[in-house]
């Protein structure tokens, strides 16, 4: 009996903690031993000789692969699907970091408390102190959205001169060469108070380009390009999606013919004659900037059917920049996305004649421009979106923390009520993971990390969490949200949610195919390595990655299972207190993550690229595990503050809650239904034992919401906050502020209002009542009634004369292609 005991003791620590085979040999044949020697049984010779057989077979590498990975390695290079070159190019592009970890099933919290914490330069503080908040207090969204349709000359001639344009581009070439971090807090604190100049002065910032020239372009046209990018002498676009190609961009119609011809140069009036260039033909929609850019970064495929260059006559999707007053580009027309006015268009071109050298890269990176959009997409979908989400967050946190507490029915402040307060703690909670789940990969970014599966996973989640707390900012908010006007300061951000949704890949897409897709062979420790020796029939380096693949598996098996029976009690974490049992959870969970994606693998094979529902459920595990330990990262990062805890505990239960969601629903569904059972028993033990933050921590994080004070200002730090008390969001901190100090003159009027101490009926003539018999003094009464006053600006909507209905009629004049 103790021998079995010590037998299963022995098993589960070797898997538990990832012993190599050598060790598992070691170790087993030691109690093999110790059962003849010490406990007195006679093992028998056929025990000994089978043990001895698997040990050889295991351990000596050329035997091993003769008779077990050999075998192995041919049926695996059979069936692993093949991969096309774009799908190739996606799976190569961007690094991998801290997902790696938490796809180990083990994740390294030493290594993650040590990542540095972001910091912004002096450089960088003092330009979101000074240009970035004078950009802010000359955007006027209702006037831009409504009236301009545009942002005013002055707003656009002020971005350009400040260097807005080119936050990216390095100062050698007059550029503000920010950092990730600096470069996400300039949009984030633009987005608080307009997305119409977020979008204007991110885009320029973001994948096209300039990001493109600064990697890939030739050094003339760095030179040219990059000095004038950077103080919007020129504006951007580029140019992929298409009317036939939007999600699956790889397919674009649009076409470059290689050819000879002659062009004039649009820059310097040049002619040149009989030079190799492209026949290009293009009809692109939806291009960000278009309408007013001056260079068009231009997506096509290029074919060389005359064999002008070379052998090949496809030579793939390729990247060029176009002067938008080249002959034959037509640009300059408006569609008009939801809720926001920033410049979005079409462009067109018919055989328009462009030399080689317009190509980005020059000659060199024809066809390699699929390769270069996926290796830059990685950085700028961890800055742009999750910023102006995590925008989003900031102003709703702050606008309906005080909402709540200025706006009373029943005789409460709507806040206090539990249904406002459950909404409430949404959009804290939601907040606070969007803006650690980004601030960690800006980490990343800093440091050199290319993170294209986090950047997937902050592209999906912070988007969708910015759906969810402008839902919630709304419902709180009631129809003073509803009702358009300078007054409404979210209805324009409500409008513009899906533009957020559906650009820089789309979120249904992004979810059921790349997070899971993309970080299932990127960063498990093993498959790539298998997958890329199949491709080089590599068999050493299979064998070598497939046995460490099946005792990764064995592992988490019992990882699961002991984690799972004992509710990862024993397991170590970083820090003791409030916090520990969620590091040990993370543990539990990451290591039943790892298990079941590997199970899914296994059971579906290349089929697993199809089954979405699947794989969404799989990236949601692996995001949430992210979210989570971002959460942990943030709070250690801020000095584990007490008063953050109850928003901590919201968005670390929650976000390990819905990972048990996602984890109960890919068990429901694994169509094989044993392994779905068994897996059950081994990750859930004792059933489903995660709850959701209770109603008790959602109550706090709305009650901070709602009062100034050290979880208010660190949700909302980083917004912009118009000091004037005549702007629809400043007047809000005025107004909670005059509202908290007199609630105890309110009360006090309304007890001697009980006692019957006035004549008048009116709150307002009960207050001069008040003051002319010496109830309350000069100061109060004009405290009071500064606290009315603000309470009825915040709550107050506008109204307009008849002729806006004819205003918006006419703005427009439709033309159909
Ligand atoms: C305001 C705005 C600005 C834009 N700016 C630019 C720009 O500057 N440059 C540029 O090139 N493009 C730009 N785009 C285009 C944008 O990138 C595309 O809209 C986006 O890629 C999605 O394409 P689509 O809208 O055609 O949707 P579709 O591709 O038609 O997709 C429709 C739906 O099907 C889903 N779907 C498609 N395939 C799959 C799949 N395999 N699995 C699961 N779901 C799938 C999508 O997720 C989506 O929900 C912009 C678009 C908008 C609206």
């Amino acid at each position: 009996m103790f021998a079995a005991v010590l037998l299963i003791a022995l098993i589960g620590a070797l898997a538990y903690y990832r012993a190599p085979v050598l060790a598992w040999t070691v170790v087993l044949a030691a109690w093999l031993a110790s059962l003849q020697l010490g406990f007195g049984y006679g093992v028998p010779t056929l025990l000994w000789g089978g043990f001895a057989v698997i040990a050889a077979v295991l351990n000596i590498i050329p035997l091993r692969r003769a008779v077990f990975t050999g075998p192995v390695f041919g049926v695996f290079r059979k069936i692993t699907p093949a991969m096309s070159q774009t799908e190739q190019e996606a799976i190569n592009a961007g690094t991998v970091w801290w997902d790696r970890d938490l796809f180990s099933g083990k994740p390294d919290y030493q290594r993650l408390l040590s990542f540095p914490d972001p910091k912004l330069s002096v450089e960088e503080q003092a330009f979101l102190d000074g240009p970035t908040e004078q950009l802010c207090s000359m955007i006027d969204d209702w006037k831009i959205t409504h009236e301009l349709k545009d942002l005013p000359p002055d707003v656009w001639q002020f971005i350009k001169d400040q260097g807005f344009l080119g936050m990216i581009v390095k100062k050698k070439y007059g550029g503000l060469e920010f950092s990730n971090y600096a470069h996400a807090k300039v949009v984030t604190k633009i987005a608080t108070r307009g997305g119409t100049a977020a979008v204007s002065v991110m885009v320029p910032n973001s994948l096209g380009p300039g990001e493109l020239l600064q990697h890939y372009g030739t050094e003339e046209q760095k030179d040219y390009y990059l000095p004038r990018l950077a103080k919007g002498v020129d504006v951007p676009c580029f140019a992929l999606t298409s009317p036939y190609a939007g999600s699956d961009a790889g397919s674009i119609p649009d076409y470059g013919i290689v050819c000879r011809g002659s062009y004039t140069d649009p820059r310097t009036g040049e002619q040149h004659e009989n030079v190799l260039g492209l026949r290009v033909s293009w009809e692109k929609r939806w291009i960000t900037l278009a309408p007013v850019a001056t260079i068009l970064g231009l997506a096509f495929k290029m074919y060389d059917p005359d064999h002008l260059l070379g052998d090949k006559e496809e030579i793939g999707i390729t990247c060029a920049l176009v002067p938008t007053e080249h002959v034959g580009v037509c640009i300059g027309r408006r569609h008009y996305p939801g809720g926001a006015a920033f410049m979005n268009g079409p462009t067109w071109g018919k055989d328009v004649f462009i030399p080689l050298e317009w190509i980005i890269g020059g000659r060199e990176f024809a066809g390699q421009g699929w390769r270069m959009l996926v290796e830059c997409l990685s950085v700028g979908r961890c800055i742009s979106l999750p910023a102006m989400s995590v925008a989003c967050g900031k102003l709703t946190t702050f606008t309906t923390g005080a909402y709540a507490r200025i706006r009373d029915q029943f005789g409460l402040p709507i806040g206090k009520f539990e249904g406002v307060d459950e909404a409430m703690a949404r959009i804290g909670g939601y907040t606070y993971q969007m803006e650690v789940a980004q601030d960690l990969a800006l980490t990343g970014l800093d440091m050199g990390e290319k993170p294209s599966v986090l950047s997937a996973v902050l592209k999906y989640h912070n988007t969708e969490r910015m759906r969810k707390t402008l839902n919630d900012a709304m419902d709180v908010h009631g129809g003073k949200a509803v009702v358009l006007g300078p007054r409404n300061y979210q209805g324009r951000a409500y409008q513009s949610i899906p533009i957020g949704i559906t650009v820089e890949g789309d979120n249904i897409l992004t979810r059921s195919m790349i997070i899971y897709g993309q970080g299932a062979i990127r960063c498990h420790p093993f498959v790539l390595r298998e997958m890329k020796a199949a491709m080089a029939n590599d068999a050493t380096e299979f064998d070598l990655a497939i046995t460490g693949h099946i005792n990764f598996v064995i592992s988490n098996v019992v990882r699961s299972l002991w984690l799972g029976l004992t509710g990862a009690r024993f397991a170590s974490s970083p820090r003791s207190g409030a916090t520990a049992r969620y590091y040990k959870q993370i543990t539990r969970f990451s290591s039943a993550f790892a298990l079941l994606s590997d199970m899914a693998m296994f059971s579906l094979g290349g089929s697993l690229k199809f089954r979405e529902k699947l794989s969404a459920r799989l990236g949601d595990m692996l995001s949430n595990l992210y979210i989570a330990t971002a959460c942990l990262k943030r709070f250690e990062r801020e000095g584990a503050q007490k008063e953050d805890l109850a928003v901590l505990r919201w968005a670390v239960e929650n976000a390990l809650f819905d990972l048990q969601v996602a984890m109960d629903g890919f068990l429901a569904n694994l169509p094989s239904r044993g392994l779905a059972w068994l897996l059950r028993k081994i990750i859930f033990p004792w059933g489903l034992s995660l709850k959701p933050a209770s109603d008790r921590i959602g109550t706090k994080v709305a009650r901070a919401m709602m009062e100034p004070g050290g979880m208010r200002e660190r949700l909302t730090r980083g917004m912009y906050v118009p000091p004037s008390e005549d702007d629809a969001v400043g007047v809000l901190q005025h107004a909670l502020n005059a509202i908290l100090a007199t609630e105890p003159l309110e009360q006090k009027l309304r007890k001697l209002a009980r006692d019957g101490r006035f004549s008048s009926i009116t709150a307002k003539e009960r207050l001069e009542e008040a003051v002319r018999s010496g109830l309350i003094t000069q100061a109060e009464f004009e405290a009071v009634q500064r606290a009315r006053k603000l309470k009825r600006d915040v709550i107050m909507v506008d109204d307009f004369d008849m002729a806006l209905a004819q205003h918006d009629a006419g703005l427009l004049q439709r033309h159909i292609f």
